[in-house]
Formats: C-alpha cells, structure tokens, sequence
C-alpha cells in the first residue's frame, strides 16, 4: 500500500503529513534500549509506544517526506541523556511524535505509529510501513532470537537496506528539508531538554 499518513497528536493541535509512504521508502525497527524505555515512562505511554514484545515500534522515513500542516508551536525536544537521540512530541498533549539525531547529516524520522490518524487510512498501517525488519539493543532469549528477528542475521540486512535509503535521500538532499532543523543555522528548531534516566533503567 502507498499513500500519504495523517500525523496528529492525541488532542489534534499538532497536524501534519507522512508523505508517499510504503513499504519501500520505510524502515521499521523496535528499540529496545534504556532511553526508549526511559522515554516512554517519562512520557506515561508505555502502553501505546511499546509492541507485544516491549520494544519501541517506530518507522524511519526520509525527513523531508514528513510535513507538519498546523501547530508546530506545540512542537517539543527532549532527550534522555545529554548526547541521546531527540525525541520530538507534541507538547500540548504529550503525544510522541517522532526521534531522530541531533544532527541532520543522517537524515530520518522515526514515526512513532501512535501519531498516525489510523481513521484516516484506507488500509491497516502495517501495509503501509511494512513488518518490524530487526529489534536492537535488548537481551533476548537464544532460542527466540531467530523469530524475534534481533540477532546479527536480521541487523546486517536492515543496515545494508537503510545505508541505500540514507544515501539516496542525502544526494536528493532531504536532510536539509527536515521539519526539525532550520534550514539555515542547521540546529534544531527547538532546543533539546535533557531529562536524565532515572535509576531502574539498565
Ligand atoms: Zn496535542
Ligand atoms: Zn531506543
């Protein structure tokens, strides 16, 4: 399935526009890693951000596929730790919207699904974003690790697939129209708050 996602936080304040999505133009991964972990709790979304197998399903698509339409003042940045991915939401209601690096030389955005108007679609978004390709940065059973899709069998593939993306949206030059980065300073357009990992998370 291809076609465009209507991004909207829990209230509707924050609007925007996933464009041209399919299953070829994303990469979808669940991260298992404290931050995430942190992130979700910090945010009370557990619930909402983590799949059955507790990690955070997101979907990377090229920055410049992503548009907001309406309420980018209630656009906020936080991150974990002081050199952690930022973690973009909308602060209005404190929806998750996106994470991504601080620096826009490795362009993507990682949506998280909680902020697509499923309403919206004409089909389950799985056919639009694909399966989950590879789970990162957990422990996982030796046995299970196969079917889960976490071991280096699963990560080669998704590095090799993201690389091509990356290097594509790069020579297209998607990185310098992110929806986060001012276009001429290239910093973020909102300045990061760090949170800290609270103790628990390990
Ligand atoms: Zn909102
Ligand atoms: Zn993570």
């Amino acid at each position: 399935m291809r076609g465009d996602l209507a991004v909207r936080c829990a209230c509707g304040a924050l609007r925007g526009r996933a464009l041209d999505v399919h299953p070829g133009a994303t990469n979808r991964v669940a991260c298992h890693c404290r931050g995430c972990r942190a992130y979700a709790a910090h945010m009370q979304r557990e619930a909402e951000l983590f799949d059955a197998h507790g990690g955070m399903d997101v979907f990377q698509i090229s920055p410049a596929a992503l548009v907001f339409d309406d309420g980018l003042e209630h656009l906020g940045c936080l991150r974990m730790t002081p050199k952690g991915a930022l973690r973009w939401h909308a602060r209005c209601c404190g929806t998750p919207i996106a994470g991504g690096l601080d620096r826009r030389g490795v362009p993507f955005a990682s949506l998280h699904p909680v902020c697509i108007d499923r309403a919206a679609l004409s089909a389950p978004l799985d056919d639009y974003i694909g399966p989950v390709r590879v789970r990162v940065n957990g422990r996982f059973p030796r046995r299970e690790v196969r079917a889960l899709k976490a071991g280096l069998g699963a990560l080669l593939p998704m590095i090799v697939r993201y690389g091509a993306m990356c290097l594509k949206w790069i020579i297209r030059g998607d990185h310098r129209r992110s929806p986060f980065f001012d276009r001429e300073t290239a910093r973020p357009i909102v300045e990061p708050t760090v949170v800290g990992i609270p103790p628990g998370f390990e």
